[in-house]
């Protein structure tokens, strides 16, 4: 990448001017982060900057002793030769992409975003720019998501289903960010709630920031009750696990944008899939990119050779950023 603002390093996306990185690996003096997913926001580092909605849930991820300053959203802070602002990104509470100005030069990295409604977090906003970094996890024109009512009506429909044959719902979903999205949809008239405490450690955060969410209880190692009936909200890391398999009798189902492609379902051994994303699909990804103005753009998280290519047409200078350090997140 060559532009005066940025430029890769091994750690990840440098700002020279401000003697700053964006989500880094490794050891960095100084991070700027977008979120609070663990590809992003890495422990090691000497110092963290993000928004402040982000804050409690990097102190989640990185623990008492790292130094985390925040600021709100649309404030601007001076680094060195470059200012430095973060505008919601709609991808989970509190993320960000991070507008970052040098000399007259405006630069915004996306982070993870989204367009689309999302009752959990605050709504993404376009940012004007020469150049954007932009994700592309689903970065092909299949992906198109429904809208999220839809959803979280499938889903109720499935556990009241599943509730009148007296068997549990046990629905995997990551634990920050779409299991939260997961619970703000649910009918609490239909049945207990539990979630695994990967998913709770997250909660009170929501609940502070005003995300209304029903009462969920926190599923230990060792209950052994009767959950006929009930839905209960898992991380998928837990799938195979003995945590899992104490729910007897359950129907399973999976919430991600991976499970718009067929055949992803009967891969996760699921019975039911929920295409529910935290990411821009298709045209979101068009929207935002034609919506900023950039005349250079980017583009990481994902293969993004389709998408250069369609964007080079369109007259805009797109390339691949290489990035081979960022893993695809369980959570798309
Ligand atoms: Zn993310
Ligand atoms: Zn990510």
């Amino acid at each position: 990448m060559r532009c005066d603002v940025l430029e890769m390093r091994p750690e990840g996306i440098y700002c020279p001017g401000g003697d700053f990185f964006v989500d880094p690996r490794g050891s960095v003096p100084r991070a700027v982060i977008t979120h609070a997913h663990s590809d992003h926001a890495r422990s090691g580092h000497g110092h963290y900057l993000c928004a402040n909605s982000c804050k409690p849930l990097l102190r989640v991820r990185l623990g008492a002793s790292a130094s985390i300053e925040s600021i709100p959203y649309g404030d601007s802070i001076q680094i060195g030769d470059a200012r430095v602002s973060f505008h919601p990104a709609g991808h989970i509470l509190g993320s960000a992409q991070i507008r970052i100005e040098v000399k007259g030069e405006v630069w915004v990295v996306s982070g993870d975003y989204k367009p689309q409604a999302d009752r959990t977090c605050e709504a993404f906003e376009l940012v004007k720019c020469h150049g954007f970094i932009s994700e592309c996890t689903f970065g092909l024109p299949v992906y198109k998501w429904p809208e999220e009512e839809l959803i979280h009506q499938q889903v109720n429909q499935w556990w009241k289903a599943n509730a009148e044959d007296d068997r549990p719902s046990l629905i995997f979903a990551y634990s920050l960010g779409k299991a939260q999205r997961i619970l703000a949809g649910l009918e609490s008239g239909i049945g207990k709630i539990f979630a695994h405490s990967a998913v709770c450690s997250f909660l009170e955060h929501y609940k502070s920031a005003g995300v209304d969410l029903p009462s969920v209880i926190k599923l230990g190692d060792k209950e052994k009750e009767h959950f006929g009936g009930s839905m209960i909200v898992a991380p998928p890391a837990v799938e195979d696990s003995r945590w899992a398999q104490r729910i007897r009798n359950c129907r399973k189902g999976f919430a991600s944008g991976w499970m718009s492609i067929r055949g992803a379902r009967r891969r996760r051994n699921v019975d039911r899939g929920f295409v529910l994303s935290d990411h821009a699909d298709w045209p979101g990804l068009l929207e935002v990119i034609k919506g900023t103005e950039a005349e250079v753009v980017k583009l990481t998280h994902g293969n993004g050779d389709v998408l250069a290519r369609y964007l080079q047409e369109m007259g805009i200078n797109a390339s691949v950023l290489n990035e081979s350090f960022y893993v695809r997140e369980e959570e798309s």
